[in-house]
Parts: structure tokens; C-alpha cells; sequence
């Protein structure tokens, strides 16, 4: 694929935060976006030339569903979730994890479903050495993951520790929904847990021509005025690439920091799905990069790692 400049934004156009009610943060229902993503990833896998690879996703994807009933909640502090909204800091923070025995649980009911399914070989041999691993180095590697500390993360592995990872704390973020409207800031990470974001979208709907920046990790969308680089916030130009003006996903550059984040827009294809969009859109990824992009959204589906499989097991 070959990208060529859509539009150049002025710094005049760079929009403010919103003056009505649009909400600024989001919190999604967890059946629903694994449903979307799974449903989304087959679609995608019946029609892509890179189809076994999203064909594991979308299998991945309907494990998330699957699993859903194993995923127990931990009680907040409402006083503290309040708290942590006022003063930006999220209230379901990734740095403050500590895994607990919910992780053994969620990681079961993935591996039960993915079994059920039928794996192919490489992807089953990889999910056999992740559950044979000792629990602490499962667990050292999830944290990993979190910390976007990826040259530690086994890239076979990556897959299914981010799964359970994100049943855990999408499931979790819903019992922050009714505080979201306390959230008023802009972060270029999760306001719920402090994640980078996947991609951003253009919603329709209620939140029709709104940005946002959906996350990662739980999924959460929080508001991201448009034209603007979510990376440096530089008053500077942002310009779209993208392989046609029509194209569903284009990347959003920054020349200041050299980075780049997708945009999706919704409009251009109802079914879209941030998560499964960007993983069927890695050529677009290439080509942003051979312009000298760096890619600022994470994929915990989808991440580099080592080179070699870890040898602790
Ligand atoms: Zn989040
Ligand atoms: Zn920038």
C-alpha cells in the first residue's frame, strides 16, 4: 500500500472541548465490545488476503465472550473513584496492579473456549507453553504488557495474556460508569486506567463528529478534540495519510513528534471496530512507517515483543 496526503489541518482548525453535553468519557459494556470485536473480526477474516491471522482474532475475540461469566468484579471505594476523576488520575490504574487469583480463573475460562474451538497448531503450542508456565512468570509477563514493556513480553504469548487482561478491566471499568461526567480534562491516556490508546474514532450516532480515543486496555473512549496530535498536543498542523480520502482507516501524523494515531470514522462502515480495524489495517501501519511515522496506539492482540520465546519455562 502507498499513502498519500489527505488533508492538512491549520492549527485554525483545531477544535476545542465541546460547550453542549457530549460526554467526555465513555465506559462501554463489556458483552457488547467483545461481541462487536468478535463478530467484526470474523467478518473481516472471511474477506481479508491476511485471514488466518485475524481468524485467530476473531477466535480470540469470541473466547473474551465466552469467558465473560468467569470475570468476577472487585468492590470500589466510591469516595476514591471520585477522587481519582477530580484529580485526573485513573481510578482503575495500571501501575497499581496486583494480580490475584482472578487471573487463573480468566486465563482457564479463555483456554477452555479457545480449545473448544479448535486452535491451529502454532497458536495451540503457544497457548500449551503459556498455561505451563510457572504462575509468577505468567504473571511477570502480564505486567509487562501493562507497562507497554514489550521487549520483555513473549509476542506468541502476547495474545492471550492480553485477553485476560482486558476481560479483567473492561468488566471492572463498568462499575466506574456513574462517574465518568467527573472526568473533564484531555489525556492522551485512558482516564479510567491509564493506558495508551488502540486508535481514535469518529462515532455516529449521538456522538456524531466527536473524537475520541478508545482504549487499549478497557475499551473506554474519552473525548480527544479533533486535529490535534494525541501524543505531544504540539499547536502545530497534524496531516491525515491514508491510501484514498474514502478510506475507512487513515493515520493522523504529527511532523513534531514524528508520531502517528488511526483514525477511524464510522461513518464510512457502521460495523467498524477500533480493535479489529486496526488489526486488518497493519499495511496501513507499514506504509505510515516507511514515511517515517512512529506508531503511538497499542494493540494487546498485536505487539512485537522478543524475538525468541521466553526459555524460563
Ligand atoms: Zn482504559
Ligand atoms: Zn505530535
Amino acid at each position: 500500500m502507498t499513502v498519500s496526503a489527505i488533508k492538512l489541518i491549520q492549527p485554525g482548525e483545531i477544535q476545542g472541548m465541546p460547550e453542549d453535553d457530549t460526554p467526555l468519557l465513555v465506559v462501554m459494556d463489556a458483552r457488547q465490545a467483545f461481541q462487536d470485536r468478535a463478530t467484526r473480526l470474523a467478518q473481516l477474516a472471511a474477506t481479508h488476503t491476511d485471514s488466518a491471522w485475524l481468524g485467530f482474532c476473531a477466535q480470540l475475540a469470541q473466547a473474551q465472550v465466552d469467558a465473560l461469566g468467569s470475570v468476577e468484579t472487585v468492590a470500589l471505594d466510591e469516595t476514591v473513584v471520585q477522587e481519582s476523576f477530580k484529580h485526573s488520575v485513573p481510578p482503575l490504574s495500571i501501575s497499581t496492579w496486583k494480580p490475584d487469583a482472578r487471573w487463573s480463573v480468566v486465563l482457564a475460562a479463555l483456554e477452555a473456549s479457545l480449545r473448544k474451538q479448535g486452535l491451529p497448531d502454532g497458536v495451540r503450542a503457544a497457548l500449551d507453553r503459556l498455561v505451563a508456565l510457572p504462575l509468577s512468570e505468567q504473571h511477570k509477563q502480564a505486567q509487562a504488557l501493562l507497562a507497554a514493556e514489550e521487549q520483555l513480553v513473549a509476542a506468541d504469548l502476547a495474545p492471550f495474556i492480553g485477553a485476560a487482561l482486558q476481560l479483567l478491566w473492561t468488566c471492572e471499568a463498568k462499575l466506574v460508569s456513574s462517574f465518568t461526567h467527573l472526568h473533564k480534562g484531555e489525556n492522551g491516556l485512558c482516564p479510567v486506567c491509564g493506558s495508551h490508546p488502540v486508535t481514535s474514532v469518529l462515532r455516529v450516532g449521538d456522538r456524531d463528529g466527536h473524537r475520541y480515543l478508545v482504549c487499549s486496555l478497557c475499551a473506554s473512549e474519552w473525548y480527544a478534540p479533533r486535529a490535534r496530535c494525541t501524543n505531544c498536543d504540539t499547536p502545530k498542523e497534524v496531516s491525515r495519510l491514508g491510501e484514498t480520502p474514502d478510506s475507512l482507516v487513515q493515520g493522523e501524523c504529527c511532523d513534531d513528534c514524528g508520531g502517528y494515531i488511526k483514525i477511524m470514522f464510522q461513518s464510512k462502515e457502521p460495523l467498524m471496530d477500533p480493535s479489529a480495524d486496526d488489526l486488518a489495517t497493519l499495511n496501513l501501519d507499514l506504509a505510515l512507517a516507511s514515511e517515517g511515522y512512529q506508531r503511538t496506539g497499542r494493540n494487546l492482540f498485536f505487539v512485537t515483543g522478543q524475538d525468541e520465546p521466553s526459555k524460563s519455562d
